[in-house]
């Protein structure tokens, strides 16, 4: 396992989060949700659905400990779809991460995003603008059916009672946690070798309660 986790951690490191994203997109084929989904999938695999996670708080910076709701792991990323709403039916697709990347250069990235997931919109059978009330409506809809898109957690803060949504992104998050797992397990691996003499293949080998027992053995 320590095996697999090296060699994903070296493979990705250094990647910017877009690009992880892409890729998990790729793999994924679909929305941004679904490219969180699969990376929180990786993520799940090396290091379970227990998350400890830090956010600074905006009015006093103070660290806010929170944890991840297992809710997270299990969402299912929605489909492309349509929403009927009071005489209206949007025809969409979910954005993409190529959608994301496009829009974020963009002046108005709300607006280009909405143009790129609208396939047809109709009011009573008539094709028609989207109007601010139907906008509200199909967003609160599509984070509905893709929840993991924008991942926002409700969070206040002990010390100054300031409460806001933070939002938390897989593709900066995850790589932290494997950089760090990374380190400790090559820290374990260079402790047995300076005690023992083993090699790297020889301590990834060993079963985690032994050599949790050799590190304490030598002290390390
Ligand atoms: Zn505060």
């Amino acid at each position: 396992m320590s095996d697999v986790l090296l060699t994903e951690w070296e493979t990705t490191a250094g990647r910017h989060p877009w690009e992880r994203l892409a890729s998990a997109a790729a793999a994924a084929g679909g929305s941004v949700g679904a490219s969180n989904a699969a990376i929180l999938a990786r993520r799940k695999a090396h290091f379970g659905t227990t998350m400890g996670l830090l956010a600074d708080c905006p009015a006093c910076r103070e660290w806010v400990e929170f944890s991840a709701p297992n809710g997270i792991f299990e969402s299912v990323p929605g489909a492309n779809g349509e929403f009927l709403w009071n005489g209206w039916r949007i025809e969409y697709r979910l954005p993409t991460v190529t959608d994301l990347m496009i829009a974020r250069s963009a002046p108005d990235p709300r607006a280009v995003l909405v143009s790129r997931a609208l396939i047809r919109a109709t009011k009573n059978d008539q094709v028609a603008d989207l109007t601010p009330e139907v906008m509200v409506a199909w967003e609160a809809h599509l984070d509905e059916v893709d929840p993991l898109a924008v991942i926002e957690f409700s969070l206040k803060c002990d010390a100054c009672g300031h409460a806001w949504g933070a939002v938390f992104e897989p593709a900066r998050e995850y790589p932290r946690e494997l950089e760090v797992a990374a380190r400790r397990v090559l820290s374990e691996v260079d402790a047995l070798a300076r005690a023992y003499g083993w090699d790297e293949k020889t301590t990834l080998g060993l079963s985690p309660a032994r050599r949790r027992m050799y590190l304490h053995m030598v002290g390390a």
